[in-house]
């Protein structure tokens, strides 16, 4: 359980595509379910096993098209051009207000709006550990054919030129590792470990 040590902020969590920002996400809910994490609107269609609500809220072009209209969306951008996404106002609005902290997982150009209309908030862009291994992930998840793998290899290279506009980076070597130090930055106590075997004294 994550308990709350410095004041609540929001904190946006940035990076380039594969780096591992949906498993950084899921390894969050999962180990700190009191940390706050707001629910992208995307007009893309759901991958196996995402769920409508929990994921993402998946709206149709003109129901998107119809909040970016009357002003609800935090910020939003057509990402790897493509398909919509955005954050929706309100929770994230009532979350701060409520004194909570909230975390945004969102690509480079949401992140850069949300710096102008708050620039208070924490700016997290979480890097791989090399470009090769960002390719490797992004060949290796499966999700996107070879066109749309070039694609956001082409939108990663520029992400990636965009680390020195973050407050902090964390390096996604280890998932639970990264995962602990975004908890850490925005001010939440680790969670407790998995107690380690006690040490056999005759093992060397
Ligand atoms: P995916 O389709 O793989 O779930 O996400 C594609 C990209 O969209 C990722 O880089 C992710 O961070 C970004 N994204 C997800 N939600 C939002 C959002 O609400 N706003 C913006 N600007 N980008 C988002």
């Amino acid at each position: 359980m994550a308990e709350q040590t410095t004041p609540a902020r929001l904190t946006v969590l940035a990076g380039p595509t594969a780096v591992g920002k949906g498993t950084v996400s899921a390894d969050l809910r999962a180990r700190y379910p009191n940390i706050w994490l707001s629910v992208s609107a995307t007009t893309r269609a759901p991958r196996p096993g995402e769920v409508d609500g929990v994921h993402y809220l998946f709206l149709k072009p003109d129901e998107f098209a119809g909040m970016v209209a009357g002003g609800e969306f935090l910020e939003w951008a057509v990402v790897h051009g493509r398909n919509s996404y955005g954050t929706p106002r309100r929770p994230v609005e009532e979350r701060l207000a409520a004194g909570a902290p909230a975390l945004l997982e969102i690509d480079l150009q949401g992140a850069r709006q949300v710096r102008q209309t708050m620039p208070e908030a924490r700016f997290v862009f979480l890097a791989p550990p090399s470009w090769e291994e960002l390719v490797r992930r992004l060949e290796g998840r499966g999700t996107e054919d070879a066109e749309e793998r070039e694609r956001r290899l082409v939108t990663a290279q520029v992400e990636l030129a965009a680390a020195a506009e973050f407050d902090h980076t964390i390096v996604n070597d280890d998932v639970q590792r990264a995962t602990d130090e975004l908890v850490a930055l925005m001010g939440c106590a680790p969670a407790p470990r998995e107690r380690l075997a006690p040490t056999d004294p005759t093992s060397r």
